[in-house]
Order: structure tokens, then C-alpha cells, then sequence
């Protein structure tokens, strides 16, 4: 009895204390572990997208200072939630720039390198929002080169390079970024490595100056390794850190405040981007679920009805029973799949949910138009779905190697099409349908390219969703 007593140790106060700011939360372990794998003088940024502001603090806190971001609103708020508590911190946009976006960009608090930077449209908008900023730092820019659309070719990225230092006298040239191909993305070593470590050393040769005084961003989660072995200085890393982008729920977590922002940023235009959006989550007042979008002049209007209990359904999952005017009878299946994929049907035992869908005009599209309309009634109606999906409709053409985004039928014949519709929080595709002939890697590089610009329109169905929230009447379920 006694010993049993005097076997358990008397600890402290003070030890428990210093005991719990020991103890280190999953993020921070992970950061260790990803440093530990560093080479030496190799720059870690910490790529928080889709995970909250709070898991970047902690890593701040394990003294990371360098952060990516893709998404411009996205940075903003986390760059505006932590400017006091982190003052050291140092962002790095890495999404796609759109030049309307530039002068916001450029104000962000804390932003140390934009490394997207791609033509000298770019070029020219930076130096004139930076110019307007009258800071004494130069803003640093990487010029990016990409496989997939967008982004410079090895000979354009040299120039881009020169152009920045000969005309634009605010900003930086900080090095040069690669994400690499889908194709070559496994590969060791990988040629789109090599490729960036020679648009370095063209580059330092035309400029005369010396190669290590530019930066090689390369390397991700998967492939940090053989991007250092080829010369990186810089990674990015996400997943390694922070573990898989989940489900934010927006639409519960966002203020009114922060919901007015994300309508102001969600007009753009541009040649690469989708033709005018415009989507309603709920229509009826009288109908469970309803919601209508307009994608360029396709028209869909989706109503829901159910939870309804019904004798066909022999399971203990829910049921989708998608219906659709006659002409549009060939995709039903599809779309049915589709909804299905969406929806959390294990807690729905023996019920079944009526989609009715209506194309009141088509014009290219429908099947996207559907999903993201159907989606949108689902929420309406209160029906749990996985996460909100996102669909586009894109088309390749192989004599020319390029894409073209949501584009208006008719097509030209030479066309491929390629709908996809996938589930951005848990990566994970639930619908992909492609026309025409292409080889493994074109298709690959057209799937990948699909499901790229469908993200876009991530948050224009949370701003749909949202603003249908904050209209409506506290109903409960
Ligand atoms: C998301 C992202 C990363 C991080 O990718 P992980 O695979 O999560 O490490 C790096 N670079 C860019 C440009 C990204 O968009």
C-alpha cells in the first residue's frame, strides 16, 4: 500500500506548467518533422490554404514565418486576422493572378513575394500598384512557368526576368517558381526542375549576375526531395503541415461582414474565365429546396422535394431520383449519379429526394449548370451534403494545345469535352465525362486543368449559399 503511494510522483505546479507549453499541438509536430527533412539553407513556406488562420498562429508560434496562400480574399483575411499578433510573418501569394486583382494583392499587409507573376501585363500592373504604395521594400516577384495554362514559357520567363529589372523600379526579382506537370510529377529527377534551374542560370548569364542571388521555387508535399536534389531554395509545402485541406464550413463560420467582402471580389472577367455566372439559392417559397443559376444563356432551375419515405426504397441509404425535361433526357442518369455522390445518403434511411430538374435554355454547359443548381437546391432544402461541389465544363483543342473555359456550344468539331464536378474539401471527383479523342497524357492534362478552374467557382457558391442564409427566416429542421 505504501509503496504503491510513494510510486506516484508528486509533480509540481510549476512542472505541469512548463509541461503543457511543452506540449507541442499535431501541426507544429508536423512542421518539425517537414524541417527535419530540409537541406540546409532551403526556405520552407508553410502553404496554409483552406485551413483556418488559428493553425497558421501555431505555426508562427514554432517560428514559421513564411506562409503561402492561392486565393486572394483568402489572404487577405488571414493577412488583416493576424497582422498584430504576427508581425513577422511574410506571405507568398502562389495562386493564379488576375489582373484585376493586383492592386488588392499588393495591399495586403505583410506580403512578401508574389511568385505567380506571368506576363508583363503582370509586370506593368505590379509595378504601377506598388509604385502607388510608396514603400521602401520592393515587392518580390517570382516569374512562374506552368505546364498547364497560364504561366511562361522557359524563353518568356528569361525575358519577363529582364523586363522586371529594367522597367519596373518597385519591384524585385526574387527567382522563379514551378509547380510542374501532372505527367511529370512522379518522375525523379523531374525534368520541369531541370528546366527552372536552366531558365536560372540563362537568366543570371543575360542579366550578369550571379545564380545563387535568385530563387528556385520548386517542391511540394510529394516531391520536396527530388525538387531540393535539383537545386530548389524554396519549397512550398501544405499538406505536410497542416494535413488534408477539409471542409471549412463556410457558411456557418463566415460574418455578415466577411460575406459582403466576398460579393465585391466575385466580379471578374477575363478571356480565360468562365462566361457571367449568376446563381439564386432558393426561388420558391413554397417548395422545400429551389435554386436557379444562368451560366452565360444556359438557364437551369432546380426544384427539391423530400425527404420523402418511400416504399422503393429497399436500403437503408437515401435515394437521389433525379427527373428532367424530355429533351434533355440522355444525361439524367449521369446527373443522378452525380447528386447522389453529393449527398450524405447514410443518414437519410429509407427516404428518397426528388430533383427536379428544368433546363429552360441551353447553351453549352448544362450538365455543370445542373449539378452546381442542384447542389445549391440541396442546401435549400436543408439536405447534409458532403461538402459544396464546384462543375465545369471545359473544351480542348488539340490543333492549337489550347483550352478553352465554359465555353458556348456549338462547338467547333475538332473539340474535346470535358465536365467535371468534384468535391473540393475531400479531393475527391464525383463526376467526369469527356468527349473525343486524346491520348493518356492530353486527357490527363485536360482533367487536371478541368477540375483547376472549376475551383473558382468555389467561392461564388459559398457567397450564393451564405447570402441565402442570411435572408431566410430561422427554420428549423
Ligand atoms: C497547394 C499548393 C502547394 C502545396 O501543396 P501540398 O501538396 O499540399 O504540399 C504548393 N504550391 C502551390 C502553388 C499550391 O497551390
Amino acid at each position: 500500500m505504501n509503496t504503491c503511494l510513494r510510486s506516484v510522483p508528486l509533480l509540481p505546479f510549476w512542472y505541469l506548467r512548463s509541461f503543457q507549453t511543452r506540449m507541442l499541438t499535431t501541426t507544429q509536430l508536423n512542421l518539425d518533422s517537414v524541417r527535419s527533412q530540409l537541406n540546409e539553407h532551403v526556405r520552407l513556406v508553410a502553404v496554409s490554404k483552406y485551413h483556418p488562420a488559428e493553425s497558421v498562429r501555431e505555426c508562427y508560434e514554432h517560428n514559421q514565418r513564411h506562409f503561402g496562400e492561392n486565393y486572394v480574399q483568402e489572404l487577405e483575411d488571414k493577412a488583416n486576422q493576424l497582422k498584430d499578433s504576427c508581425p513577422e510573418i511574410k506571405w507568398h501569394y502562389i495562386g493564379q493572378v488576375q489582373s484585376n486583382k493586383i492592386p488588392k494583392i499588393c495591399s495586403i499587409p505583410n506580403l512578401f513575394c508574389v511568385e505567380t507573376v506571368e506576363s508583363e501585363k503582370h509586370c506593368a500592373a505590379f509595378e504601377k500598384a506598388a509604385a502607388k504604395l510608396n514603400s521602401n521594400n520592393k515587392l518580390k516577384v517570382n516569374t512562374s512557368r506552368e505546364e498547364q495554362k497560364g504561366g511562361a514559357s522557359p524563353e518568356e520567363a528569361v525575358v519577363l526576368g529582364l523586363y522586371v529589372r529594367r522597367e519596373c523600379h518597385h519591384l524585385e526579382l526574387n527567382g522563379f517558381m514551378t509547380i510542374g506537370s501532372v505527367e511529370n510529377s512522379d518522375k525523379i529527377p523531374n525534368p520541369d526542375f531541370d528546366v527552372l534551374a536552366d531558365v536560372r542560370k540563362k537568366f543570371a548569364e543575360a542579366a550578369g549576375v550571379d545564380e545563387s542571388s535568385l530563387e528556385l521555387s520548386m517542391g511540394m508535399s510529394s516531391d520536396m526531395d527530388t525538387a531540393m536534389k535539383q537545386g530548389s531554395t524554396s519549397v512550398r509545402v501544405g499538406t505536410a503541415i497542416f494535413g488534408m485541406r477539409e471542409f471549412i464550413k463556410p457558411q456557418w463560420s463566415l460574418s455578415l461582414q466577411d460575406m459582403k467582402k466576398v460579393e465585391e471580389s466575385s466580379e471578374e472577367k477575363e478571356d480565360d474565365s468562365f462566361r457571367p455566372i449568376s446563381m439564386k439559392c432558393g426561388v420558391f417559397e413554397d417548395s422545400k429546396g429551389s435554386a436557379y443559376i444562368e451560366m452565360g444563356k444556359t438557364k437551369v432551375l432546380v426544384e427539391v422535394d423530400g425527404p420523402r419515405e418511400s416504399p422503393s426504397v429497399a436500403s437503408q441509404r437515401g435515394k437521389i431520383t433525379v427527373s428532367i425535361n424530355e429533351e434533355n433526357l440522355r444525361i439524367r442518369a449521369q446527373l443522378e449519379s452525380a447528386i447522389s455522390a453529393m449527398v450524405h445518403l447514410d443518414k437519410y434511411p429509407r427516404a428518397e429526394f426528388m430533383v427536379n430538374i428544368s433546363i429552360l435554355s441551353s447553351s453549352g454547359g448544362e450538365l455543370a449548370a445542373s449539378i452546381l443548381a442542384s447542389a445549391l437546391a440541396l442546401v435549400h432544402a436543408h439536405v447534409e451534403l458532403f461538402d459544396i461541389p464546384v462543375a465545369a465544363h471545359i473544351i480542348y483543342l488539340p490543333e492549337t494545345k489550347s483550352f478553352v473555359i465554359d465555353p458556348p456550344s456549338p462547338l467547333s468539331p475538332s473539340a474535346i469535352s470535358i465536365t467535371v464536378a468534384l468535391l473540393p474539401n475531400l479531393n475527391q471527383l464525383i463526376y467526369t465525362r469527356l468527349k473525343g479523342a486524346v491520348s493518356v497524357s492530353e486527357s490527363r492534362e485536360a482533367l487536371s486543368f478541368a477540375c483547376k478552374q472549376s475551383l473558382r467557382l468555389y467561392s461564388v457558391m459559398r457567397k450564393t449559399i451564405l447570402s441565402s442564409f442570411q435572408n431566410q427566416p430561422k427554420t428549423t429542421l
